[in-house]
């Protein structure tokens, strides 16, 4: 596909993107289990550098042991640890559940807040972090999560120039509609999983491929 002239083009092609997105994954949804946005920041702490399956395996235990934020925060870092060593950086996530458990229990009344500067004040939650529970647990659209996924495809795609995970979605709020925020997240992160895979994209099933001209795309 040529690149879009102009401002109407780009915009163009970007529905077309969200229209072939919709039909790829209409139901997406955020993969981390969870019964509560307390459990939804905790599995999404407990995500980075680990695959939600792991986690996916890891918060029932944990959440039957420690079932609210009060009992995280009263358990010692280093025993928390033991209990999610399986999530790898298990220390460093530890400091940062029982963080958020304090915060959330001594600032919050128990409950995770509802806005990004809030959550912003939460340790071990940072701008993604907190799109996603704003997001899937409240269904507030407060950004783009950019994880890994976002980031690559949102390159390949051609919907930002920057590395930055904040610049990044900076670019992507600009030009997506609000109300498409929370859906273009789960499925961009879904198309990375299934298809647009970070080594080896598979291009030819993708129903992206007639707008795409990513660098590395495989025709
Ligand atoms: S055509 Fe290939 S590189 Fe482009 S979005 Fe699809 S899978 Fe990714």
């Amino acid at each position: 596909m040529k690149r879009p002239k102009n401002a109407a083009e780009r915009k163009q092609r970007l529905e077309e993107i969200l229209r072939r997105l919709d039909h790829m994954y209409p139901d997406a949804t955020c993969a981390l289990h969870h019964t509560s946005p307390w459990e939804l920041l905790v599995a999404t702490i407990l995500s980075a550098q680990c695959t939600d399956k792991r986690v996916n395996e890891v918060t029932p235990g944990l959440f039957a042991k420690y079932p609210t934020p009060e009992d995280f925060a009263a358990v010692r870092p280093e025993v928390l640890a033991q209990d999610i060593k399986s999530t790898g950086f298990f220390n460093n996530k530890a400091k940062s559940i029982v963080g958020a458990a304090n915060r959330v229990v001594g600032e919050f009344g128990g409950k995770v807040p509802r806005t990004m500067e809030e959550m912003l004040t939460i340790p071990g939650a940072a701008r993604k972090t907190a799109n996603v529970v704003l997001g899937t647990a409240y269904g507030i659209a407060s950004g783009v999560v950019v994880d890994t996924h976002v980031s690559r495809i949102a390159h390949r795609l051609d919907l930002t120039r920057n590395t930055d995970p904040v610049k990044i979605e900076q670019d992507l709020v600009k030009i997506l509609p609000a109300d498409r925020w929370i859906r273009f997240s789960h499925q961009v992160i879904l198309h990375g999983r299934a298809l647009c895979t970070a080594r080896s994209p598979q291009c030819g099933p993708c129903e992206l491929n007639p707008l795409c001209y990513a660098p590395d795309k495989r025709v």
